[in-house]
């Protein structure tokens, strides 16, 4: 079941050259398991102890990718080895991100949120905060991180037309980011949109990384953890 979903999303995902990237949040490791024996080698957490017990549990060359709300805090446990935090949004945990790869003599791979739904629930810098975030931090200093791309959420809706305008609204700025004078530390590359409802839209959209869940581990029970 999980490896015939995978088989289907690495078919449907490679015209568009975009990766997937399961997501196992809540799931337990024999799950993952199943998905690794089938040949995939990434996934995706949004809690920091949850990330670490399962990096600590499962094959060393498995790359995690941090997709939830990142405390300053906690940082310093996926230091040592995550691959990509997904949703930097601000300065401050940037320089923590930064404090802790140097730690580690390691420079981290991280992507910028962006708010781009109409829920005012969801994490994110505004478009205004981003373009400042990318002109003005002291990106000289901060050589142990890399930002390699934009993240963002859809509205979570039926209204197929506002995602569309959303993701392309995020495909927008990383172009107009990517035409001003930048740092080597910034290097946009990925887009990094589209879950189980709204992945075909982000798709054509531009999206290099889908964070796909519920549709490859089936739902999750506990709707509160994300
Ligand atoms: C849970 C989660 C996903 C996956 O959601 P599904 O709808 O189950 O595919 C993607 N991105 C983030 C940030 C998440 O927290």
């Amino acid at each position: 079941m999980i490896a015939a979903q995978l088989q289907h999303f690495w078919q449907e995902l490679a015209p568009y050259n975009c990766q997937l990237i399961p997501v196992s949040k809540t799931k337990p490791n024999e799950l993952l398991m199943e998905a690794y024996k089938a040949g995939n080698k990434v996934f995706g957490e949004n809690k920091v102890q949850e990330l670490v017990a399962k990096h600590e549990a499962l094959p060393k060359d498995i790359e995690w990718h941090f997709i939830g709300h990142l405390q300053r805090n906690k940082v310093k446990y996926i230091a040592p080895f995550v691959h990509l935090i997904h949703a930097v949004d601000s300065l401050r945990l940037l320089k923590v991100i930064d404090k802790e790869g140097r730690k580690h003599n390691r420079v981290i791979n991280c992507l910028l949120q962006v708010h781009i739904a109409r829920e005012e629930s969801k994490f994110g810098l505004s478009a205004e905060e981003l373009t400042e975030l990318v002109a003005t931090a002291p990106w000289q200093e901060l050589a142990h991180v890399k930002v390699v791309g934009l993240m963002g959420m859809a509205t979570f809706t039926e209204n197929k037309e506002l995602i569309r305008q959303e993701f392309k609204h995020l495909a927008g700025l990383k172009d107009k980011i990517s035409k001003m004078d930048l740092p080597p530390a910034i290097e946009l590359q990925e887009l990094s949109m589209g879950m189980t409802n709204d992945y075909k839209i982000a798709l054509e959209e531009g999206s290099t990384m889908v964070r796909i869940g519920t549709a490859i581990f089936g739902a999750r029970t506990c709707m509160t953890n994300g």
